[in-house]
């Protein structure tokens, strides 16, 4: 597990990674917090593309070029604004997890770039939030080389490390089993027979 997860401290446009996620409103066509700063990044050629798309669903993932940006795709994706917790807030962020990464595997991309998404203007408990990005990304692992948590504060980033650190003392623990060797079952009758 180590080394694949990683979570850095910083500026989502600045990574040099096959996609970046943007935590995108419906519409797709550009907002406030890291949606703007991906859009300022990326130029204009970016909302004429988002333009082609008809908006997403909440817990849906499109992809667009990255244009001016070093990553090459943007994973645009709606988070859940928060509502208490009682609207499927947490199986809907679980799904924009889910579905960036299913589609940047589906394309062959091996690395990939997500902010906190919900964390900002949407409210998502930040907490809560790191939980299931690590523990998503996580499912993931083994078809990626790199997959980076991208945090736009120290304190945000303490808290996706912590549960990042739990989740690989626990892999430490239990280690995945290794299949047994296969027995041959023989009739005792057998034996001495030269077969
Ligand atoms: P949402 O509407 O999904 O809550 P926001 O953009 O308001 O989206 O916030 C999501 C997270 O992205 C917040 O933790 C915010 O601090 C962070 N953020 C804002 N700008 C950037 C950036 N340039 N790079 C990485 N993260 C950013």
């Amino acid at each position: 597990m180590t080394g694949i997860i990683e979570v850095f401290t910083g500026d989502i446009t600045r990574l040099r990674v096959d996609a970046v996620v943007n935590a995108a409103n419906h519409s797709l066509l550009g907002g406030s917090g890291v949606d703007g700063a991906i859009y300022r990044a990326a130029g204009p050629e970016l909302l004429v593309e988002c333009e082609s798309l008809g908006g997403c669903e909440t817990g849906a993932a499109k992809v667009t070029g990255g244009y001016n940006l070093p990553a090459r795709f943007i994973i645009h994706t709606v988070g859940p604004v928060w509502r208490g917790g009682g609207f499927d807030e947490d199986a809907l962020l679980i799904s924009c997890y889910h579905r960036s990464l299913v589609l940047a595997r589906d394309r062959g991309l091996t690395s990939i770039a997500f902010p906190a998404i919900s964390t900002g203007l949407y409210r998502f408990p930040a907490d809560r939030a790191a939980a299931i990005a690590v523990e998503t990304a996580s499912a993931y692992r083994d078809g990626f080389k790199r997959i980076v948590l991208c945090c736009f504060s120290d304190a945000s980033a303490a808290l996706h490390r912590t549960v990042l650190e739990a989740l690989e003392q626990r892999a430490l623990r239990n280690p995945p089993q290794k299949p047994e060797p296969a027995v041959i079952e023989r009739d005792e009758n057998e034996i001495g027979r030269g077969r």
